[in-house]
């Protein structure tokens, strides 16, 4: 669908292609001859001696050390504390952190524990202080001997220090005019400016006008202070377009086209007035599509025809850049006018990575290797001179060889400008405006206070620290030149692939286990778009399931008995190729399941394309784990003349009862554990779902599984109560709610004969505790995901949430200002978030709750809900967490607060509700983390993210307590519990001696 605005259809290219392809095309462009390389090393040689020569890169620590009598060492161990202290409003919690990272002594235990705070303190020690720091040396180590010697308080003064200085490092100006007037020429050459306003972007509609507002005012401001040189000398501003929309996100394009684009036209205009560079940005992969949708729509404008300030920002690390310049130059002739264009390398790599593994992709936007993003930047940058003048190039690079390399691609020092981050590459760009005075650079200066610094400062920290970056290695005297000096070409040409040697393809990740499950990217648009109609297609019918009376279901019992002997003799790998092959099928298949999902269980497609991933990963991870645990045996020692072998094997007739919630995933995670471990399978779907059921029966039954051991009983809780009455079943694996686990227990004890196992996973209350060093956006997008995200209807879902006092009332806001933000509908339009809930009863139950609530708890947000059997997400404010005596099962969120010193008593009220399912905690006081998961018995918890959603193999999901029996789903020790033991022992030595001891040579 093309915007009515746009100039252009929408930009198209593969999201990931293959990293070889690309490299052979980047392999067979053009060389720089002998005389231009030695002109290259000659260059670059001069300016990364300029970077060595300027020693301290970081101005001002000199300053702060002699203040308190530091040393070097001790400066930067402060700066690591004080970037994690940057967001902590109270002095409690900010001292309790303090001797968090200060106070224990064991700081090689330290050095191996996970947490941000390490990760960034690692890049920052990294990158500020090869020089400085010994190694084994930590920050924190430094740290809790500075704090022995001049104590808490002092070491806390300081740390404010060092937050100051590293602001103005990093940060322009606290406001837009303290920056412009930091920016004041020195000299008469004005430098060229672009300044940027922090921020983390919108979660909420009044912080993206906060943003909008902002971006306003600044380049009122800028305009202003501008004096008369034409563009492209003159100052700019950057504006992300994640800072102007709450939802900016691929799913929500026809709303971010609707209300994005004015705002962008707007702040255009602004800058137009003044004719200033003004930028967009360049974000995450998933958001390209949408940002030249956007951009292409503003552009197209008539009030911004014949200017010629606009640009975009472009990142070389994608696969994607090349297409995007092409883009941007088709924009450009289209409008008959300049564009200017950014090229950068990328801030968000570590990122892409991780959200491709994690959906599944067949490959990566970006390249995997460094020298593949320097060598793809040279190509890009090479494109962008091309396509001068109606292109203006914008080199942003701090790296000598890259800077240097363009130098020699760009005939002369016109029609375009290098860009540097303010705080970053000083020395390299003084050194160049020194032997090449013509040659024009821009600063990035961010504007912004203390409290919107941290994001930006991370990637900054990140980029100094990597060891992949080139201004950590230029800073290290002991890397020699030379090795700044070689080529990316080089580099790829000589090495073979051009992937990463240890960085697995998505769907590589769990190898050589099994493969991943397969996703697709929403903000690939191709693939979206397929995928709906894909669904659209499928039309499910939706007949009558038949269900059983109570005697037919005792005959499926008895057919699974018969059943159960020839299929716990077919070999392991036999049945675990049938589970591989039936989650192929199921991938093959995905459409379907998903439009079934929604039609029966009204599933969003995000929700829908999960579960249909789960249920495939349930199948290839049991799969894998049953040729572990059911092959031969495992061989026991003993005396010789003897063989001990310990086998698993089926117990007989397993009766599986699942859920509504989970249709597809949990009815199959629960049945092909069963068969796997060689069970015979009487399941029962809930009634509210019987045609997934169905469906996945089938399917199973398709891929070869034999009708004889698996039989399907649809029906409500009766068919499930006779089932379980029967007297010759050997075991039951349950999912639902506590009380219906409670009467099957009881059945099961009433029985005569063996005792048989229940395996049954139920509800919670499930906790998340906020503490005030948490980052109010991340908790905000956290806690929206967790506890609305399905309408609530997860068992592990978020109900009662626990704020610190001091930074509750932000935290509350921003939660309830995104929960607004949710669009609740027709699960089949994939801009929707949120689903009915699964039937009227439900509905019913969630409202009645909801009244109470309105007259027992202070109300912070009711949101809107559509006719039909949809509830709206709510939050309410409990005074005491004893308010909530029962699971919730829908969008309701409640919120308590806590005062910082009763923390303990937060964790007895967690505990007193006897259920230990998930637990959320979002801090970043290794102390109290540590402490909340020592004394809670909670089955997963999910630190600084959200508790939803875990994953098949990485995170085995059940609970303790009333939360369920273990052992948990999708975990190593799942199986063995649908299993018997055997030990056969065989006395080789029976027929008349031990001829292998006696033949065993010395
Ligand atoms: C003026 C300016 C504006 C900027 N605006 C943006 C922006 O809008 N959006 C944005 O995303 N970034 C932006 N950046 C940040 C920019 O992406 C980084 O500063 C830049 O990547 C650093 O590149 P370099 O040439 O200085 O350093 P180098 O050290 O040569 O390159 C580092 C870069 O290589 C890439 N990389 C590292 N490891 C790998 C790997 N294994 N495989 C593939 N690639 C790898 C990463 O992108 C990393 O940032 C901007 C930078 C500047 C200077």
């Amino acid at each position: 669908m093309m915007s009515d605005a746009s100039p252009l259809p929408p930009f198209t290219a593969p999201y990931a292609p293959d990293d070889d392809v690309i490299a052979a095309r980047l392999l067979e462009t053009a060389r720089p001859d002998a005389a231009q390389d030695a002109r290259i090393d000659r260059t670059a040689t001069r300016l990364i001696e300029a970077i060595r020569a300027a020693g301290d890169r970081f101005g001002g620590v000199e300053d702060m050390l002699r203040e308190f009598a530091l040393s070097t060492k001790e400066g930067l161990a402060l700066m690591v504390l004080a970037e994690a202290l940057l967001r902590v409003p109270d002095a409690r919690t900010a001292d309790q952190f303090i001797e968090d990272k200060l106070g224990q002594g064991d700081f090689v235990h330290h050095e191996t524990r996970s947490s941000a705070f390490l990760v960034n303190a690692s890049a920052w020690a990294l990158g500020m202080s090869a020089r400085v720091l010994q190694p084994g040396e930590t920050p924190q180590g430094t740290l809790g001997r500075l704090t022995k010697r001049l104590g808490a308080p002092a070491v806390r003064a300081a740390t404010r220090q060092a937050m100051r200085l590293m602001g103005s490092h990093f940060v322009l100006g606290e406001t837009i005019e303290s920056a412009l007037a930091r920016a004041q020429p020195d000299s008469a050459r004005a430098p060229r400016y672009s300044f940027d306003m922090l921020g983390e972007g919108a979660r909420t509609g009044p912080d993206a006008e906060r943003y909008f507002n902002s971006y306003a005012s600044a380049i009122d401001a800028i305009g202003r202070a501008a004096d008369h040189r034409p563009l492209p000398d003159r100052p700019g501003i950057s504006v992300k377009l994640s800072a102007l929309h709450p939802r900016y996100e691929a799913v929500s394009r026809r709303r971010v086209l609707t209300e994005l684009v004015p705002r962008l036209i707007d702040l255009a205009r602004r800058a137009r007035t003044y004719d200033l560079n003004f930028t967009v940005d360049a974000e995450e992969a998933d958001r390209l599509e949408l940002s030249l949708d956007v951009i292409a729509a503003a552009l197209g404008d008539a009030s911004l025809a014949g200017w010629d300030g606009f640009g975009l920002a472009i990142q070389a690390y994608q696969k994607r850049a090349s297409d995007v310049i092409e883009y941007a130059d088709r924009l450009a002739r289209q409008l008959k006018r300049r564009l200017m264009v950014r090229l950068v390398k990328g801030a968000y790599w570590d990122t892409e990575i991780k959200r491709a593994q994690e959906r599944g992709l067949d490959g990566y936007p970006v390249f995997t290797r460094k020298a593949m993003t320097d060598l793809n930047y040279l190509a890009c940058a090479r494109q962008l001179l091309r396509l001068r003048p109606r292109i203006f190039p914008q080199f942003a690079t701090h790296n000598a060889l890259t800077v240097a390399t363009i130098l020699e691609f760009s005939d002369g020092d016109g029609g375009y400008e290098f860009q540097r981050l303010h705080g970053m590459g000083e020395a390299l760009y003084a050194q160049l405006s020194e032997d090449r005075p013509t040659l024009a650079y821009r600063t990035y200066a961010p504007v912004g206070s203390h409290r919107d610094l941290l994001a930006y400062l991370v990637r900054r920290l990140l980029e100094n620290g990597a060891n992949t970056s080139f201004v950590a290695i230029a800073a290290d005297p002991t890397v020699p030149v030379a090795t700044l000096l070689r080529r990316p070409l080089e580099i790829i040409g000589a090495a073979g692939p051009a992937r990463h040697p240890h960085i697995p393809l998505p769907r590589d990740l769990y190898r050589p286990q099994r493969v991943n499950s397969r996703g697709i990217e929403f903000g690939e648009r191709a693939a979206l778009n397929q995928l709906v109609a894909a669904v659209a297609a499928s039309q499910p019918s939706l007949g009558a399931a038949t269900d059983l009376d109570a005697e037919a279901a005792n005959e499926l019992t008895v057919a699974a008995g018969a059943g159960f002997k020839a299929w716990s003799a077919t070999p392991a790998e036999t049945r675990a190729r049938i589970l591989d092959d039936a989650a192929d099928l199921l991938e093959r298949r995905a459409a379907h399941f998903i439009a079934l999902l929604q039609r029966e269980g009204g599933k969003t497609l995000d929700d829908a394309l999960s579960e249909v991933r789960e249920a495939a990963d349930f199948c290839r991870y049991y799969a894998a784990e049953g040729r572990r645990l059911f092959g031969p045996g495992k061989t026991m020692p003993g005396p010789t003349g003897e063989s001990n072998v310990l086998r698993l094997r089926g117990r007989g007739v397993f009766i599986a009862i699942s859920p509504w919630n989970f249709p597809l995933a949990i009815f199959l995670g629960q049945v092909t554990a069963a068969l796997m471990a060689g069970n015979s399978v009487v399941a029962k779907p809930a009634e509210q779902t019987p045609l997934v059921a169905a469906e996945a029966v089938r399917l199973l039954h398709e891929a070869g599984m034999p009708a004889s051991a698996l039989h399907l009983a649809q029906g409500d809780g009766r068919i499930g109560a006779a089932l379980t009455a029967h007297p010759d079943i050997a075991g039951v694996v349950f999912t639902g709610s506590t009380k219906v686990a409670r009467s099957i227990n009881r059945t099961l004890a009433a029985k005569d004969g063996p005792i048989v196992p229940l395996i049954a996973e139920t509800g919670g209350i499930n906790a998340m505790i906020v503490d005030a060093t948490a980052l109010p956006e991340q908790v905000a997008d956290d806690v929206v995901t967790s506890a609305f995200r399905s309408a609530g209807q997860r068992c592990s879902a978020l109900r009662l949430l626990f704020v610190q006092d001091e930074v509750a009332d932000r935290m509350i806001e921003m939660i309830c200002g995104a929960a607004r933000e949710l669009r609740l509908g027709d699960v089949r339009d994939p801009a929707v978030h949120i689903g009915p809930v699964i039937d009227l009863d439900a509905k019913q139950r969630l409202e009645a709750h909801i009244a109470r609530m309105k007259r027992q708890a202070r109300v912070h947000f009711t949101g809107k809900a559509p006719d039909g059997n949809y509830v709206a997400p709510h939050v309410f404010e409990l005074s005491d967490a004893d308010q909530l005596t029962e699971e919730v099962f829908g969008p309701i969120l409640h919120v308590v607060r806590y005062p910082a010193d009763q923390l303990d008593r937060v964790l007895q009220s967690i505990e007193r509700s006897g259920y230990g399912l998930t637990l959320g905690i979002h801090s970043r006081i290794d102390d109290t983390i540590e402490h909340v998961v020592e004394r809670l018995s909670v089955g997963n918890v999910y630190v600084n993210r959200n508790m939803i959603g875990a994953v098949v193999g990485v995170q085995p999901f059940g609970g303790h307590g009333l939360s369920g029996t273990g052992p948990k789903a999708g975990g190593p020790h799942y199986l063995a519990r649908f299993a018997t033991e055997q030990t056969v022992t065989i006395n080789t030595a029976a027929a008349g001696g031990n001829a292998t001891l006696l033949s065993d040579p010395e």
